[in-house]
């Protein structure tokens, strides 16, 4: 079991330090996947893990405050600032990134997929319980097709992360990291009252998509570390942009090339240009995939099944205030029934519609970044004409395939009016190249000119792809902790 440590007061933190020598320790900063990966893979005791937040409470989500000046705008929940990070509230959909998607034209992110494609990608499929899943990617007429399954109980990464017999310091801000003669540091912020420097083995910065290269920024500028690369930190900032088109049909087609699956079904089925027309247009991976609505999805009944279903331990009282509610009914009753058996596969629902939503691969723009402005998060994301241009293709493509079923309000869409989400990724910041001058990072995830400094989040990431990041983040993780094993 894990140490828990909250040091409030200097001599508490004294006392830690007389019992653990930290010159041994890999620091890890964060406490969400990234992390549990490194701790998975590293399987050693001396580690400590950093984080800024407390114990996770979803009825106080601390979010993420930023300032959109930007076309695409994100929003305040994409991040989760407590012991378990964004894991606490991810909804556990998985995919691999294709080889272009990952590494686009660069040499260095090449060698990493090698390592990925062969091997971490498998052990990823694992850590989070997939057994077989073999990631598919088929041609279907002018599209090709992925299948991105769901966790059905989504991984938190607390839980795991505490049943190993490590440190974790929770309410410990790094505020730089830094090297000197002496070694690598972090200069820790304990629970808002006092600041150290401390000198750890090996540094990870596992601190999410976009504190990670803040941090990084941060350090540079500051001057802990050699070779100023602040000002090519945090450009290229990229995210999964998504936007939903209600009720996509006005019939729902006897036959299409594309699954509609069933409300059984959580898998979601991903369709994006073939390989052909991306290539012939110079396009990206982004896809649509639909989704089922059923016939009763709105009503009272629906969503006392659906609350059953998802709070299985809370049944009774979820059960006892519809009954409160709305009386009792026996008609009502059995569509609950009914309902909660769809849910386990007992039934299949009766469909409505489908809803189309697409999930956008954004082509790295040096002009996209995320900043800090007198102490608050800025971002500056636009969609450049590429990312339109693709939307505007793939849309066609699939309106022509199913033109007689398609309604009339989206036989043509005008994406540059649209409102686009975030997919609450936040992806890229860190350049990497062959000329280690250019690069932040080198294929080993260290930081270059550094030691022991090394970086593990999807700031990494070169190309956004359109994949969901978190299978990557972690097979990057139990890479680099082979790494560090190696050399020890
Ligand atoms: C609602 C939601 C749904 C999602 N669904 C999916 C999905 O279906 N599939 C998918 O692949 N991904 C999904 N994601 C994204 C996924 O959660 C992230 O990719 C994943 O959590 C990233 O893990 P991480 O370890 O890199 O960082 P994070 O989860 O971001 O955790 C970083 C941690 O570092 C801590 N930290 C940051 N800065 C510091 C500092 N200076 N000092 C100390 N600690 C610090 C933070 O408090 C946080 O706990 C979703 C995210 C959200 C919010």
């Amino acid at each position: 079991m894990a140490n828990l440590n909250r040091f409030i007061n200097k001599d508490k933190y004294l006392k830690f330090c007389e019992l653990h020598k930290l010159e041994e320790f890999y620091a890890v900063v964060g406490s969400s996947f990234a992390a549990l990966s490194l701790v998975e893979g590293l399987k050693s005791k001396n580690i400590i893990v950093f984080e800024k937040g407390g114990d996770f409470n979803p009825l106080l989500l601390r979010g993420l405050r930023i300032k959109n000046n930007g076309t695409f705008s994100l929003k305040e929940n994409s991040i989760e600032e407590s012991v378990g990070g964004a894991s606490n509230t991810w909804t556990g959909r998985l995919s691999e990134m294709n080889h272009q998607e990952f590494c686009g034209k660069n040499k260095e992110a090449s060698k990493i997929f090698y390592d990925l494609s062969t091997k971490y990608y498998k052990k990823s499929w694992e850590f989070f319980g997939f057994k077989n899943f073999i990631q598919v990617e088929k041609n279907v007429t002018d599209f090709k097709e992925r299948v991105l399954p769901e966790q059905k109980k989504p991984l938190r990464a607390e839980k795991l992360l505490k049943k190993h017999n490590i440190q974790i310091v929770v309410e410990s801000k790094i505020t730089a990291v830094g090297e000197d003669k002496i070694g690598s540091f972090l200069l820790v912020e304990f629970s808002d009252t006092f600041k150290e420097k401390i000198y750890f083995k090996k540094i990870i910065l596992a601190n999410g998509g976009l504190h990670s290269s803040l941090l990084l920024k941060n350090s540079f500028e500051k001057g802990f570390l050699k070779s100023d690369k602040s000002k090519i930190i945090s450009k290229n900032y990229m995210n999964h942009p998504k936007i939903t088109f209600n009720n996509f049909f006005t019939s729902i087609p006897s036959f299409s090339p594309f699954v509609l699956r069933d409300k059984n079904d959580s898998n979601f089925y991903g369709y994006s240009l073939s390989d052909d027309l991306q290539k012939k247009y110079g396009l990206k991976n982004t896809y649509f995939t639909f989704h089922p609505i059923s016939k009763d999805e709105h009503t009272k009944e629906f969503i006392c099944a659906a609350n059953i279903y998802f709070n299985k331990f809370n049944a009774l009282k979820i059960f006892a205030k519809y009954l409160k509610d709305y009386g009792f009914n026996f008609f009502s009753i059995l569509k609950i029934i009914f309902h909660i058996g769809c849910r386990v596969g007992l039934f299949k629902d009766k469909i409505k519609n489908y809803d189309l939503e697409y999930f956008c691969e954004m082509a790295p723009n040096a002009k996209n970044k995320i900043f800090v402005d007198r102490g608050s998060l800025n971002s500056e994301v636009n969609f450049s004409e590429k990312d339109y241009i693709n939307l505007e293709i793939l849309h066609q493509k699939l309106v022509s395939e199913l033109s007689d079923n398609v309604a009339d309000q989206y036989k043509t869409i005008n994406f540059r009016d649209k409102f686009f989400q975030d997919s609450s990724h936040h992806i890229g910041g860190i350049p990497m190249s062959e000329n280690l001058d250019d690069s932040v990072i080198d294929k080993n995830l260290r930081v270059v000119d550094s030691e022991s400094i090394f970086l593990c989040s999807s700031s990494v990431f070169q190309y956004s792809g359109s994949s969901n990041p978190t299978l990557t983040i972690v097979a990057l993780g139990l890479r680099l902790a082979d790494h560090l094993k190696r050399i020890n």
